[in-house]
């Protein structure tokens, strides 16, 4: 059986919105092998919350220090939340309708992390930051999930895009070129596979129409 984790540190960060990449960091979402996971401990989840720019050294640490029951709850409300968040961009990337269920699932973890969030004033005026102070573990679920709703409330929800699927891929981006043409998570990985089998599939035709061709 082959090792179903990938390491965080060759995660590619394609989606253009933490949310998305947040939802990314499993290796495939459709085709033969899904699953893939990138968030294996919920040290994974600080790493990549570290990464992303969403928390900061001291908030990793004291998160890192909680409870091991209340880190491991805290991962498997973080990989549901990645669920509910799949299942919206999922809809919207494929103009289905949104599971309220999945909306709903979004709306309890807003309400659960809305007491770290803090108004403060700044020289640019006003600006909500996370304060962590004395927070659980699962409060880390509040960045990815408010990023999300402002991205559902004020983004370009027209321009989500998910890699096409069959190709084990599914990973999801907004698509911000021009003439909305981006059609592969990555031109490295999945862009670069779709080249090489229709490379192959015309080598193959040109193969087949030489044999019939005449003597
Ligand atoms: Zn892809």
């Amino acid at each position: 059986m082959t090792d179903p984790s990938r390491k965080l540190e060759d995660l590619e960060w394609v989606g253009g919105h933490p949310s998305l990449d947040y939802v990314n960091t499993v290796h495939a979402w459709t085709g033969d092998t899904p699953g893939a996971e990138y968030l294996l401990a919920y040290a994974d989840l600080l790493d990549w919350h570290r990464t992303a720019g969403l928390i900061g050294a001291g908030s990793a640490r004291a998160f890192g220090a909680a409870p091991a029951a209340d880190r491991a709850a805290a991962l498997e409300s973080a990989l549901a939340l990645r669920g509910a968040l799949r299942s919206i961009f999922h809809s919207l990337a494929t103009a289905g309708p949104i599971r309220q269920a999945a909306l709903d699932h979004l709306n309890e973890v807003l309400q659960r992390t809305a007491p770290w969030r803090r108004l403060e004033a700044s020289d640019a005026g006003v600006r909500c930051r996370w304060d962590f102070a004395g927070a659980p573990p699962e409060a880390i679920l509040g960045p990815v999930a408010w990023n999300a709703a402002e991205l559902l409330e004020h983004g370009k929800v027209d321009r989500i895009r998910e890699c096409p699927p069959g190709d084990g891929c599914g990973w999801l981006f907004l698509d911000s070129s021009k003439n909305r043409s981006r059609t592969w998570c990555s031109m490295k990985t999945c862009g670069n596979t779709a080249k090489v089998k229709r490379f192959r599939a015309r080598r193959e035709d040109v193969a087949a129409s030489g044999k019939r061709r005449p003597r």
